[in-house]
């Protein structure tokens, strides 16, 4: 079973520019119905399965508001001989 990844906004940061929808070639990202307090859409994972981790989004962000992180699973530890 893969950990898969997830999107994470640092709401009030976003200034809802859009370039990482535009850029994600998954098309993972929409902008929210809602407002963030700065009055901008932020956006989110409406396809969060569709993910591979490119991180394109990350890097394209102006101002540092959407990063990934990538969900692993727990490894049951080898027990001690
Ligand atoms: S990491 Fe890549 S695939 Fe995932 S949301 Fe960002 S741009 Fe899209
Ligand atoms: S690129 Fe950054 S500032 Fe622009 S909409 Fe996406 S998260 Fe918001």
């Amino acid at each position: 079973m893969s950990g898969g990844f997830e999107v994470k906004v640092l709401w009030d940061r976003c200034k809802g520019c859009g370039f990482c929808i535009d850029i994600c070639p998954r098309d993972v990202l929409d902008f929210s119905d809602a407002l963030n307090r700065r009055g901008y859409h932020p956006p989110i994972a409406k396809q969060p399965h569709r993910c591979v981790g490119c991180r394109l989004c990350e890097v394209i962000c102006p101002d540092f508001a959407i990063y990934i992180e990538e969900r692993r699973e727990v490894e049951t530890p080898h027990p001690q001989i």
